[in-house]
């Protein structure tokens, strides 16, 4: 059975052809300019590709409440030719076919979830730290919504006393995305991220912001398994920087065998970084089994 998967992102947007397995047969990637140009060309990859259903991964802020009249829009985003741009139905209309549909965090979660490192577990979060940081939460076997959907990539930090560097989030001076994401690491440090890789101050920094985040999201949200992701975190050197951190800031008062084992406890995606497309997937096989 085949299933259509798109990985809807600011720059650019993935469509991939699966099975139920989540073995990926055929992808494609093309960049996202406005809805008149490039909805089309979505509509026209999937088209004809007999695929039972979609699942879509978006970036938002997303609705994702199924009774509302803007369930499945783009909503308040400042790619302005996105904001309140109503994605799901303009693609179902023209392909007829179920849609799932969510962030594309939550959809990276859910694949981790189903294929990778969260498999067999009742909680896992999956967190990108890229152009933007977002995390997706998969709670009690579910992706978690709430009242919007978690945007926990913007929660408030301490910054730190030798810190004076503003930020580069337009809502917040000292939220993750503001401090720790790859452009606030790009105009801090005046290089790109990937020239810093020897600099141990810069990974120390990071780490040190980076984990102020985990510790908030293991309080409030208790997961059996950190998932970090995205392209700053393709420098592996600050896991070992992030989980001792993690150890130092919980200071012993959450005692669990996972905190024991920090090492299996915060790890890198397990997917080759398809776990945002193969999340898609199973978003598609979740809504079909759904009508
Ligand atoms: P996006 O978030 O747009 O989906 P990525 O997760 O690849 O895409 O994030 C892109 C950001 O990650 C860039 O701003 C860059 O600063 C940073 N980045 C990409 N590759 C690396 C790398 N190898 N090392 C450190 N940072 C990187
Ligand atoms: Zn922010």
């Amino acid at each position: 059975m085949l299933f259509g998967a798109l990985e809807a992102g600011g720059t650019k947007m993935v469509m991939a052809i699966g099975n139920e397995n989540g073995e990926i047969l055929d992808r494609v990637s093309i960049p996202t300019e406005t809805p008149d140009i490039t909805v089309p060309r979505i509509i026209d990859y999937f088209k004809g590709k007999n695929i039972e259903a979609l699942g879509i991964g978006s970036f938002g802020p997303v609705d994702l409440d199924r009774q509302s009249e803007t369930y499945g829009y783009i909503t308040s985003t400042p790619k302005l030719a996105w904001a309140n741009y109503d994605i799901l139905g303009n693609i179902k209309k023209e392909l007829q076919i179920p849609i799932g549909f969510d962030t594309d965090v939550n959809a990276a979660a859910l694949g981790e979830a189903t294929w990778g490192s969260i498999k067999g577990l009742s909680s896992g979060i999956y967190i990108t730290i890229g152009t933007g940081v977002g995390v997706g939460v998969y709670m009690d076997g579910r992706l978690l919504h709430g009242m919007l959907h978690p945007e926990a990539g913007h929660v408030l930090l301490s910054k730190h006393p030798e810190d004076d560097f503003e930020g580069v989030c337009p809502y917040h001076p000292n939220c993750m995305e503001a401090l720790a994401s790859g452009p606030s690491l790009e105009k801090r440090w005046n290089k790109k991220a990937y020239d810093l890789a020897d600099n141990n101050k810069v990974w120390e920094l990071e780490a040190y912001y980076i984990a102020q985040g985990l510790v908030n999201y293991i309080l409030t949200l208790s997961p059996h398994r950190i998932v970090l992701g995205g392209g700053v975190m393709h420098q592996k050197q600050l896991f070992p920087l992030i989980r001792s951190q993690v150890v130092k800031l919980l200071n012993g008062y959450v005692k669990t065998k996972q905190i024991e084992n920090i090492d299996e406890y915060i790890v890198p995606p397990s997917l080759n970084d398809n776990q945002g497309i193969m999340g898609c997937i199973q978003l598609a096989k979740m809504e079909l089994q759904e009508q």
